[in-house]
């Protein structure tokens, strides 16, 4: 494998492109080339990828989907994408079942699939872009439902130890958009997913206007219904990265203090807070970045989208260095009005 050309091999499960665009590869659609883009199609590959000696030279990147990174630079090295299919029931217990599925499919088909054989609890995740082998790292949520509640089991290959290993849900040490492997990135690569999917259970509408429009939809809460209203919801809501490059709520919900929020509210009594673990409260992010004069500002092609305050979008040729100075930007005025230094949620690469 020679960095320096450019070429194409493919070896039984796995394809090696040498010097490859990753703009396809990433949401936001900035340009970024990676020395060696490998992807992994059969489970086993994965292993023999590993050991190829300019592999455990040169710094690794595993991407999935890339709806949620940045970059703003080329990576001096392999990128792994793990793109091996399948899902299986392990262990149907009639009240439940226990799925497995490989990494590199599509989250939002695993959804699909799961509500289609009568599951329930994915319903509120439904139209999350990315690959299942992403959703436990930072454990993905939307609408009040975090995929945490129904993962079992992560398989993955653990790098420091050269083999598989398998982590039970309170050893993945979830919490809100994080998990172990946010703290460990160049550790763990995730092959497998197991979820425990109940076929009955209550289901989540109370949350950011689903009630309403089920309402409107003149339904019955039901798993696929109230999909379908997530769905609608997402889609009003959201930029489309397939027309506009994004990659999705940009920042987190700060989480803070309780006494702290309510110093806040005092003086915004229009900033939205919600209970978070331990009595803290989280703050509406897009709320600061909007009262903050951010919302829908421009600077070249990369933008703060006029749809979500929360979104950063690229309007067409902005790099990932550009929109990563617009994140700056934002927030270093949300941290001058609010005293709240906001952390983005994509992983700047
Ligand atoms: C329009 C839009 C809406 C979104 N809405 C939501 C939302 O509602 N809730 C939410 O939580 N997120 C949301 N996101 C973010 C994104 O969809 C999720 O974070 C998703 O899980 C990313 O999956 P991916 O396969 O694209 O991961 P990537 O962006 O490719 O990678 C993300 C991180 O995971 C690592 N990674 C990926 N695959 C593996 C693996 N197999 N093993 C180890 N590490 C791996 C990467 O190295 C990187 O650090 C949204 C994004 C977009 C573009």
């Amino acid at each position: 494998m020679n960095p320096r050309t450019t070429g194409v091999a493919t070896e039984p499960g796995y394809t090696v492109v040498e010097n490859a665009s990753l703009e396809g590869r990433n949401t936001f659609r900035v340009p970024a080339r990676a020395e060696i883009l490998v992807d992994v199609r059969r489970p086993g590959a994965l292993a023999e990828v590993l050991a190829i000696p300019y592999v455990q030279r040169n710094p690794l990147l595993i991407l999935g989907g890339g709806s949620n990174m940045l970059f703003t630079r080329d990576w001096p090295g392999t990128v792994v994408c793990i793109a091996t299919h399948d899902i299986r029931v392990l262990d149907d217990l009639g009240h439940a079942a226990l799925v497995r599925v490989e990494a590199g499919e599509n989250w939002n088909d695993f959804v699909h699939w799961s509500l289609s054989r009568g599951f329930v609890g994915l319903e509120n995740l439904v139209l999350i872009p990315g690959s299942v082998g992403a959703a436990p790292i930072q454990n993905i949520g939307a609408y009040g439902r975090e995929a945490s509640q129904f993962i079992a089991t992560v398989e993955a290959w653990d790098r420091q130890a050269a083999r598989l290993v398998r982590l039970d849900n309170t050893s993945c040490r979830f919490a809100y958009r994080d998990s172990l492997f946010k703290h460990e990135p160049d550790r763990y690569v995730i092959t497998a997913v197991e979820l425990l999917l109940p076929r009955a259970g209550e289901l989540r509408t109370d949350y950011a206007g689903i009630a309403e429009e089920l309402a409107s939809m003149n339904c019955t809460a039901s798993a696929p219904t109230v999909a379908e209203a997530v769905a609608r919801l997402r889609t009003r809501k959201l930029p489309n990265p397939a027309l506009i490059g994004n990659a999705g709520s940009f920042f987190k919900n700060p989480v803070v203090a309780a006494a702290f929020a309510l110093e806040l509210q005092r003086e915004h009594p229009a900033l939205p807070t919600w209970s978070a673990d331990d009595g803290a409260r989280k703050l509406s992010a897009a709320w600061m970045i909007e009262a903050s004069g951010m919302k829908g500002v421009r600077d070249g092609d990369a933008g703060v989208s006029d749809q979500h305050a929360l979104v950063l979008v690229n309007h067409g040729r902005a790099t990932g260095e550009q929109v990563w100075a617009l994140a700056q930007q934002v927030q270093a005025k949300v941290l001058e009005r609010f005293g709240v230094m906001l952390e983005p949620e994509p992983i700047i690469v």
